[in-house]
């Protein structure tokens, strides 16, 4: 076990607090004024610890009603035809960030980006992607996004085009919540993805029970086999760390290192494990 393994923020874990009701009304406004934040949780290389990449999370304080779940923020957006707007926001907002710990703190950091299926608006997309990124002077190496499984295998000629035009482009292709769903293999090898991300209940129950190992081993095998990098994400102990190392996965991403960061406390976060 890497010793940078054994300084796991375990505090900190942010309360959210379940909407009574009223915070949908305001979400447009709130979008216009850019007061959503995005916070920032470290994934690392398994065999070292080193940092390997931020996954950007949306957050939203509504004054009156405190945190905001994001799934039900998102859930919301996909229903209202908000999505392509907070989607848009938060790619912009990402890489202001990245340009911002690079100029003034030297830190050249890659981020992740969740994006919804119905993001996908238009094809000029991925152009959008492309002009944040040369207006920030950012390289497409520190970008990559991150789709559902049910997105990546549902078949879909556009969605097929924008993901290799994305990796044609140069940025991260990631398949998240792998193993969630109920969808077919057939199409895995198809999807141009350079990561794998396994859902969290695998982590979650890998180590105590041999039948996950057997699954996750073989979620790894599958990875390696199509040139994909193999993330766990919800590492929440320390058995469980020493489980996923120990089958092969080469990052790791959890409350057992860190929740996710407002930017100043990521970059304090950073630093910490430079020293
Ligand atoms: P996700 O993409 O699967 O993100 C991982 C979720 O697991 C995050 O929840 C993260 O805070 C949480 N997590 C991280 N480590 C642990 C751990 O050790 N244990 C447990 N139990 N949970 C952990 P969060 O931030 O509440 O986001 C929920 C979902 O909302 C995300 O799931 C993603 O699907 C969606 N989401 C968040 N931000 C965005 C965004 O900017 N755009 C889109 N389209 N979706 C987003
Ligand atoms: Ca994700
Ligand atoms: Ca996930
Ligand atoms: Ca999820």
């Amino acid at each position: 076990m890497p010793d940078a393994f054994r300084h796991g923020l375990q505090s900190g874990r942010r309360r959210q607090v379940r909407p009574v009701g009223g915070w949908q009304a305001d979400l447009a406004q709130a979008l216009q004024r850019e007061e959503l934040e995005v916070h920032y949780q470290p994934k690392l290389h398994a065999c070292d610890g080193r940092l390997s990449g931020v996954e950007a999370l949306v957050r939203w304080h509504h004054p009156r009603v405190g945190w905001v779940p994001p799934e039900d923020l998102i859930a919301f957006c996909e229903r209202h035809r908000l999505i392509v707007q907070l989607g848009r926001w938060v790619v912009r907002a990402v890489c202001r960030q990245l340009a911002d710990w690079q100029r003034t703190e030297g830190l050249r950091i890659a981020a992740s980006i969740n994006l919804s299926p119905l993001q996908l608006d238009s094809p000029s997309l991925a152009d959008y992607f492309d002009e944040q990124m040369r207006e920030h002077g950012l390289q497409p190496d520190q970008l990559s996004f991150e789709i559902t499984e049910s997105w990546s295998l549902a078949a879909s000629g556009a969605a097929d085009d924008f993901f290799r035009v994305l990796r044609q482009r140069g940025f991260g292709l990631s398949i998240d919540d792998f193993g969630s769903g109920y969808s077919s293999l057939s199409r895995l090898w198809r999807v141009p993805a350079n990561e794998l991300k396994i859902d969290a209940y695998f982590v979650q129950n890998v180590a105590a029970d041999p039948a996950v190992q057997i699954v996750v081993k073989a979620a790894v095998d599958l990875a390696h086999a199509l040139g994909m990098r193999l993330v766990a994400e919800g590492v929440e102990t320390q058995a469980q760390c020493e489980a996923l190392v120990r089958l092969g996965c080469d990052e790791l991403q959890g409350y057992v290192f860190s929740p996710a960061l407002p930017p100043a406390q990521l970059s304090l976060w950073v630093r910490g494990r430079m020293r």
